[in-house]
Formats: C-alpha cells, structure tokens, sequence
C-alpha cells in the first residue's frame, strides 16, 4: 500500500491545500495530512481546530485521513511505515526553502523518505494561509480562498459574525 504524508501549518486550510490534497489522494493508496505542531509560530488556530476543518473539507475522499504530530516530520514516517512526504510548490521564492526541507528529510532518513512535489494550479498561485488572514482581519472577501466552513471559522475568530457583509468598506465603519 502506498501510503503519503502532506505535512504543514494549514492556518487555515486554503482551496490552494485542498487542490494537492485532492490530486494527490488519486496517486496514492491512502493520504495522511499532517498538522504539524511548530511551538515556534504562534497560530491563529488551535491544532484541533485546524484537524476539525481539514477533516470537514476532505469528508468526501475515502482516502485521506488527517492527525496531528509534534516531533520531527521523518520520526512520524518511520514510525507510520511512510515513505513519501507531498508538499506544493507555489512559485521560485518556495524552492529553495522546500528543497533544503527535503534533502535534509532524505539525509536523516537514511534515503529513505522522499519528498514528490506537486505545483501549484494556476488559480491557487498567489494564495497562502497567511493572505487568508491578513484579508480575513479587515473583513475582506476570502470566498474565492476557502471553504464556506473555514470562512466562517475565519471570520468569527477576528469578531465578525456574519460573512456575507464582506469588503472592509467604509460601512464597516
Ligand atoms: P508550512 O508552514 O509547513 O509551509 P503551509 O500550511 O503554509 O505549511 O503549507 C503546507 C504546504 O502546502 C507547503 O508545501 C506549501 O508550499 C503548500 N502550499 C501552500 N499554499 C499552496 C497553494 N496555494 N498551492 C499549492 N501549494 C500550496
């Protein structure tokens, strides 16, 4: 059984993660997306919180299971009999940070995991977990960014209730 891992923060889950999650699911037997606890940043979302959105945004693929770890990305795969960690890559800026992540798994793994990457579709190129906050904060529209669920989810945690009144506008005022 080919098994996958796709580590990351998903602070939140964008429609950008949710295009290599679903891609990638059809290559692989059974797919686990992986929250990573990184104590260094400090999250919007809880990693509970974070599991729960990504559970609800995969509930349709049969193959995709989503867990938490804190600890090091290679110690879950040796311990999970993992082999293949996905991750996506957006533009130029993303390689050299990603490639050093991946030699450095490959090194410490003794060859055994690698990393298959997956790029960006074009729609998904510009987005990021963190412009989904940024515009989330002044009540912009992130409706082309996530899912219905993860917007709500958004914008309650900046205090606003109702996402259909979107923009930032002097209204808001
Ligand atoms: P991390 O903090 O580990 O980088 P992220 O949640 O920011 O966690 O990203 C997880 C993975 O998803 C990374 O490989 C990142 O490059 C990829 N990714 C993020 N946004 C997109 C997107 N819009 N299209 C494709 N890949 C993306």
């Amino acid at each position: 059984m080919k098994i996958a891992v796709y580590p990351g923060s998903f602070d939140p889950i964008t429609l950008g993660h949710l295009d290599i999650i679903k891609r990638a699911s059809k290559m692989f037997d059974k797919m686990v997306v992986l929250v990573s606890v990184n104590t260094a940043k400090s999250p919007l979302f809880s990693v509970n919180e974070r599991v729960n959105m990504i559970k609800e945004a995969t509930a349709d693929l049969g193959n995709v299971d989503v867990q938490s770890y804190e600890g090091l990305l290679i110690d879950y795969c040796k311990n999970n009999n993992i082999k293949i960690i996905i991750r996506g890559l957006r533009a130029i800026t993303d390689f050299e940070y990603e490639l050093q992540i991946a030699q450095t798994n490959k090194m410490f793994s003794n060859g055994d995991v690698d990393t298959v990457f997956l790029t960006t579709s074009l729609e998904y190129a510009y987005l990021s977990s963190s412009t989904v906050r940024e515009f989330a904060s002044f009540h912009g529209d992130i409706s082309r960014c996530v899912t219905p669920h993860v917007a709500q989810m958004v914008y309650s945690k900046y205090g606003y209730k109702d996402s259909e009144k979107i923009g930032g506008n002097e209204d808001e005022q």
